[in-house]
């Protein structure tokens, strides 16, 4: 079995052949989907998923693009959601310095306040880092809230490092697939155990499927690609990846 640590499967693009894409990623070994919501209205649709697919799993959390237009009772929102059955981790919070679509302040704000109420739940955090790096990791010390991952890594080996000796993990996307050898250091050198594996779709595309929507199914080629580096069997990383993400969202096992 695989899982999808993170998908957003719940956009429009989709409405057509959800069912198809539910089930064409069963059929690919992909058992399991997180749905990853980035606003309270996102939790919602995923919330539904969740509903009609038994394989798929949700998040709840404000993404930091999403921050500056967020009600000012949303950490009461977000807590109707904590105690649902499927609902697994707290995300995808963070800080996006890239876009900036919302103030940095007010990004480092939510950010701080969903990791505390993460850390109350004692759920696990998704946390997205767009070259952010030194403020993410202040806040998880500042709350000290170190039971997260860093979705998407697209950081260096020694950030990598770091995170994951504070107790956070990282989790690669079909980015490593079309970016040349850019991430085949961090991941040579950083242990299996603290890696987990994820499409993001629709976005990030893996090769050879670059410009077409991106579908849980096609968490294997991320597999695949870290096989490669890692000079290990497709069914070892496949394995490995999947117990550490079945013990880090542990409501998966419910
Ligand atoms: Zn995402």
């Amino acid at each position: 079995m695989i899982v999808d640590t993170h998908c957003h499967i719940y956009y429009d693009k989709y409405n057509k052949d959800i069912n198809d894409v539910v089930n064409n990623a069963i059929d690919a070994g992909v058992k399991k989907i997180i749905c990853v919501a980035v606003n309270l209205e996102t939790a919602e649709k995923c919330f539904n998923l969740s509903q009609k697919f038994s394989s798929v799993y949700m998040t709840v959390g404000i993404h930091p693009s999403e921050t500056g237009s967020t009600p000012n009772n949303y950490l009461k929102e977000i807590e109707n959601f904590l105690d649902y059955k499927k609902t697994v981790g707290l995300g995808e919070i963070g800080l996006d310095y890239h876009y900036n679509f919302s103030n940095p302040k007010v990004q480092i704000k939510h950010y701080i306040e969903q990791l505390e109420l993460a850390k109350a739940y004692q759920l696990p955090t998704v946390v997205h880092c767009r070259e952010s790096e030194n403020d993410i990791y202040d806040g998880i010390i500042k709350s000290k809230s170190n039971y997260g991952v860093i979705h998407c890594f697209t950081g260096n080996y020694d950030f990598a490092k770091k995170i994951i000796e504070i107790g956070y993990k990282i989790s690669f996307t079909g980015l490593i697939t079309f970016t040349g050898e850019t991430y085949k250091d961090v991941i040579k050198k950083i242990d299996l155990s603290n890696i987990m594996v994820e499409t993001d779709s629709p976005y990030l595309t893996p090769k050879p499927y670059r410009g077409k929507r991106n579908e849980p199914k096609n968490v294997r080629l991320v597999i695949e690609q870290i096989s490669k580096w890692k000079k290990l069997p497709f069914d070892e990383i496949a394995r490995k990846t999947t117990n550490n993400a079945l013990n880090f969202f542990s409501k998966l096992n419910d």
